[in-house]
């Protein structure tokens, strides 16, 4: 059997994973990171999870979970820099990690980076302590930028993305489909990227008594509802749904409650508000703002359908959650929905253009609302999707990156021979 490499620096600067779910710069990535640490300490791993120092990032190093520690970085510059402000302070960045690796008094066996901006940094730390280097991208901005959301991703990251799918030992796509854009666009070495998908926490995700969860949400049985989880951002289509809902024949008593964002008065917030007052909808959509992911499954559970428009995922979590919830799906193709969801079980693909998401919407919530989709069938659509399997896929494309570079292999192959 392969050695597991003990000691793993996991990178995710510019976002804590412990930072608040559903906003601007805190979503599917925390999550993945914090689930994939605490699974891999359970197995004896030592995770150590740098995270930029700031508002929303730690302080001091604290444990996290079972042999994982969440530990601060500092790079200078302001808290509330964008992204990209970070960019610059990289050097910085690098000298605080290495300052702590030296303090602490160990070698890492293994960086393992999320996202393209850890990635750089991730890069630098393993060339210099001579470990090997595991990417997830989580987002790709070639991708994002072939969507059609309406935002363009800089010059800089194309190229470092381009940059680290090239160089690094191993690339975890969430998707296949992930993997194609990576080898295409990116010029990613085929036997270099492995397919490992995302999980979901299948016994905080399982579908709750109905009528009791639309009572605690001041919902009736009556009620037709549709439901939107995510970040507002404009990859993520919310202002899409919202014309859509507009435009669809919905009956008396069809609800959309938006789950997520920046809060009450933020832009984006503000934004989407306007919005649906412009369409005529603000009485029958609602804003509940970001909601601690222990409370989601009451709403999964009283919601008719999860509604994913988005333009473009990488995976997109609240699929598999609302699933695991025995909550039907409604989807444009993205991400794991476009794999998972099966007319004859668990939901419905839905086209972009505004006529067609109205319709496709209309017909899963009349089929939803008809009980064409039982909710044992739903559930057990996602059942092996626990982060159990997911920590346990990742496990051995370490261990396979550690065994090459034992033997001095510089590029082994996927483990998971780049296949889901
Ligand atoms: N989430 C949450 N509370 C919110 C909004 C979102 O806990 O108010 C969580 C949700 O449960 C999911 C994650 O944030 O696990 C979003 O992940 P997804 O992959 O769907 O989207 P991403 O943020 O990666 O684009």
């Amino acid at each position: 059997m392969k050695r597991s490499p003990r000691r793993i620096a996991m990178l995710t600067l510019h976002s804590s994973p412990f930072g608040e779910l559903g906003a601007r710069d805190t979503g599917g990535m925390s999550v993945y990171v914090r689930e994939l640490a605490w699974e891999l300490g359970r197995r004896g791993c030592r995770v150590d999870l740098f995270t930029r120092r700031g508002p929303a990032g730690p302080d001091t190093v604290r444990p996290a979970g079972p042999n994982v520690r969440l530990v601060p970085l500092d790079g200078g510059g302001r808290e509330d820099d964008g992204k990209l402000g970070l960019y610059p302070r990289l050097p910085e960045f690098l000298r605080s990690l290495e300052a702590f690796r030296a303090a602490d008094g160990g070698d890492y066996d293994l960086v393992h980076s999320h996202y393209w901006l850890s990635g750089c940094l991730g890069a630098a730390a393993a060339a210099r302590w001579g470990a090997p280097h595991a990417v997830t991208f989580h987002t790709l901005g070639v991708a994002k930028n072939r969507s059609g959301c309406g935002e363009l991703e800089p010059e800089l990251r194309l190229s470092e993305e381009e940059a680290l799918a090239t160089g690094c030992d191993r690339v975890l796509a969430p998707t296949s489909r992930e993997r194609e854009m990576l080898i295409r666009y990116c010029g990613a070495p085929p036997r270099r990227v492995a397919v490992v998908p995302c999980g979901v926490r299948l016994d905080r995700f399982r579908p709750l008594d109905r009528r009791a969860s639309r009572e605690r949400l001041g919902l009736a049985a009556e009620d037709r509802v549709l439901l939107y989880v995510g970040r507002f951002s404009p990859v993520k289509g919310a202002e899409r749904l919202l014309e859509a809902f507009a435009a669809m024949g919905r009956g008396p008593r069809t609800r959309l409650l938006l789950v997520g964002g920046d809060g009450p008065g933020s832009p984006s917030t503000a934004a989407l508000e306007l919005r649906a007052r412009c369409l005529g909808i603000s009485g029958e959509v609602s804003f509940l703002g970001r909601v601690d992911q222990g409370e989601l499954p009451t709403h999964y559970s009283a919601a008719d359908l999860l509604v994913l428009p988005s333009y473009y995922e990488s995976f997109g979590l609240v699929a598999l959650e609302a699933l695991a919830c025995g909550t039907p799906v409604a989807a444009t193709r993205v991400g794991v929905a476009a794999d998972l969801l099966d007319p004859s079980v668990n939901g419905l693909l839905l086209e972009g253009d505004p006529g067609a998401l109205a319709r496709g919407l209309e017909e899963a919530l009349r089929r939803a609302r008809a009980g064409a989709w039982p909710r044992s069938g739903v559930r057990a659509s996602v059942s092996v999707y626990g982060w159990d399997r997911v920590a346990d896929a990742v496990l051995r494309e370490y261990q396979d990156l550690a065994a090459a570079q034992a033997m001095g292999e510089s590029c082994p192959v996927a483990a998971s021979g780049g296949e889901p």
